[in-house]
C-alpha cells in the first residue's frame, strides 16, 4: 500500500449521519496517505458525500460536478484527480450518475464506504466500473474498526442506521435501507477509544436512533437485544465521557426505559430532539407517522415529569398535501403547548419516489410560504424566550475553542447553546460553571464561577 502524501477534499451535505460518515471515510483513507484539504483545488481525491433529503438533490450534485471538471482537467498533468460521489444520492442514483457524469470515477453508497481503498484502485484501473451501492451495513462497521481520528471534544457515533417507517414525505427508507443496530460491544469500544483521545461528549446517531436494538455485550441472542436506554446508561459508565446526547428519535419508539434514562442518567443532557412534523392528526395520518398529536404531547409531558429541566427541540413540515387552515392551526396549537427551545421548520417539497410526491392535493407555494412565516415567527419567539430564561442561571459549559475576541472562550451549554465567556485557554476541553448574564437568539454569554467540574 502506497503512503505517498495525497490531498483529500470531502464536501459533506445533509445530516449529522453524513458528517459521521465523512469522518469515517477520512479514517479509511488516512492509511493510504490521504490528508484533509479544505479546498478541492489540487486535491488528489474529491468526495461529494451527498444528501437526498432536499429538493433537487441530484441536480445540485451535477452542478457541483460541473464546477469540479476544470479542476480535474488542471490536475491531469500532476497525478490526476479522482472524483467520488458518496452518500444517499449515490445510493439512489449511482448508475445514472456514472452514465451522466463522466467526470465521476467512482460511486459509493452509505453502506460500502469502508471499501473506498479498493474502489479507488479499481477506478484507477478501469474507469467507469467502480460502483458499489450494496446494503452491507454489518460488514461496514466490522471493517471500519474503532480507531478514529478526532479533533475537539465532541464526536458523533452512529449506533443505528436505516428506517422501516416509510413516512410518506421521506426518502430515507429507500436510500439507507431497513433499520439495523450496531452491537453494543462495538459501540462501546468505539466510544472508549474516543474517550482516550480526549472526547468528552458523544452524540449517538441513527435515522431512528430510539428504535435501537443492538446485540447485547454477551453476544447471546437469548439475553435479548439492548434498547437505547440501556445503551445510554452503559455509555455513561465510560471514564472521560461527561455528556451524552442522541438523535434522531421517532415519537412512536419512545419507551418508558428511555424516558427513565433521562431521570437516572445525569450525563444524558436535558435537551431532546423529538420531531413531530405536524400537530394535525389528519396530516400525521397522511404522513404515515403512526401516532397522533396527543401521543406526542403525552410523551413530552412524561419527559418533563421525570426531568423537569428538559428542553425540547423538534422538526415541523408545513404545507403537506391536503393541509387545511385548520390542520395548520393544530400545528400552531401544538407548538404553543410544547413551547420549543428550538425547532427546524420547512415547507413540504416533493421527493421523487415517495408517496407524498404523488398525492393529488398539493398545497399552493404561496400558502406554504405564509404558513411557514407564521410558524417561524412563533418558533423564533419561543427560542428567544428560552434563551432569555437562562439569564441568572448557572450552567455547566463544555469549552471547545477560543472565542473570536482575545481572551474569550467558546463553549456549549447542556442545551447546545453557544456560550461565550472571558477565561483561560486551559479550560478548553473542560466543563466549568458559567453564570449567564446575557442572551440573544443564538448565543449566551456570562462569567466563570466556581472551579472546573471535569478535567480533560
Ligand atoms: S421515521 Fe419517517 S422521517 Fe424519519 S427517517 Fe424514517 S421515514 Fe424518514
Amino acid at each position: 500500500m502506497s503512503t505517498t502524501r495525497k490531498r483529500l477534499f470531502i464536501k459533506t451535505y445533509g445530516c449529522q449521519m453524513n458528517v459521521y460518515d465523512s469522518e469515517r471515510m477520512k479514517d479509511v483513507l488516512t492509511p493510504l496517505g490521504y490528508e484533509s484539504s479544505d479546498t478541492p483545488d489540487g486535491a488528489d481525491l474529491v468526495i461529494l458525500n451527498t444528501c437526498h433529503i432536499r429538493e433537487k438533490a441530484a441536480e445540485k450534485v451535477y452542478s457541483e460536478l460541473g464546477r469540479l471538471r476544470p479542476l480535474k482537467d488542471e490536475k491531469a498533468a500532476s497525478g490526476g484527480m479522482t472524483i467520488a460521489v458518496a452518500g444517499c444520492v449515490a445510493q439512489a442514483e449511482g448508475a445514472e450518475i456514472m452514465r451522466r457524469a463522466p467526470v465521476v470515477d467512482l460511486v459509493v453508497g452509505p453502506q460500502t464506504y469502508h471499501k473506498l481503498p479498493e474502489l479507488i484502485a479499481q477506478a484507477h484501473r478501469a474507469k467507469g466500473e467502480a460502483l458499489d451501492t450494496e446494503f452491507e451495513v454489518e460488514d461496514k462497521f466490522d471493517k471500519l474498526g474503532s480507531d478514529r481520528q478526532v479533533e475537539g471534544y465532541s464526536a458523533f457515533v452512529t449506533v443505528q442506521e436505516g428506517c422501516d417507517k416509510f413516512c410518506t414525505f421521506c426518502v430515507v427508507p429507500y436510500t439507507r435501507g431497513a433499520e439495523w443496530s450496531r452491537p453494543v460491544d462495538q459501540i462501546i469500544a468505539e466510544i472508549r477509544a474516543l474517550a482516550a483521545k480526549g472526547i468528552r461528549e458523544v452524540t449517538l446517531l441513527g435515522q431512528n436512533v430510539n428504535a435501537f436494538h443492538g446485540a447485547p455485550p454477551s453476544g447471546r441472542e437469548a439475553d435479548g437485544a439492548w434498547g437505547l436506554g440501556q445503551l445510554v446508561r452503559h455509555v455513561a459508565l465510560i471514564g472521560g465521557i461527561e455528556r451524552i446526547r442522541f438523535t434522531t428519535s421517532h415519537p412512536r419508539d419512545m419507551d418508558e426505559d428511555l424516558i427513565q434514562a433521562f431521570a437516572d442518567t445525569p450525563k444524558l443532557m436535558p435537551y431532546f430532539h423529538l420531531p413531530v412534523q405536524s400537530g394535525s392528526d389528519t396530516i400525521l395520518k397522511a404522513m404515515n407517522r403512526q401516532h397522533v398529536a396527543a401521543d406526542y404531547l403525552a410523551t413530552i409531558a412524561r419527559l418533563r415529569e421525570v426531568r423537569p429541566d428538559i428542553a425540547i427541540s423538534g422538526d415541523m413540515i408545513v404545507g403537506f398535501p391536503g393541509e387545511t387552515d385548520a390542520d395548520f392551526e393544530a400545528t400552531m396549537e401544538l407548538v404553543r403547548q410544547v413551547n420549543y427551545a428550538s425547532c427546524f421548520s420547512f415547507k413540504y417539497s416533493k421527493r421523487p419516489g415517495t408517496p407524498g410526491a404523488a398525492m393529488f392535493n398539493q398545497i399552493d407555494e404561496g400558502v406554504k410560504s405564509q404558513r411557514l412565516a407564521a410558524l417561524q415567527a412563533l418558533l423564533d419567539s419561543q427560542q428567544v424566550a428560552f434563551n432569555e430564561s437562562m439569564i441568572g442561571k448557572t450552567l455547566p459549559v463544555l469549552f471547545e475553542k477560543p472565542g473570536r475576541l482575545d481572551g474569550q472562550l467558546h463553549g456549549r451549554s447542556p442545551y447546545l447553546q453557544s456560550v461565550h465567556v472571558d477565561g483561560p485557554a486551559e479550560l478548553i476541553g473542560q466543563i466549568a460553571e458559567v453564570a449567564i448574564e446575557t442572551a440573544s437568539r443564538n448565543a449566551l454569554s456570562g462569567r466563570l464561577v466556581g472551579t472546573k467540574r471535569s478535567a480533560a
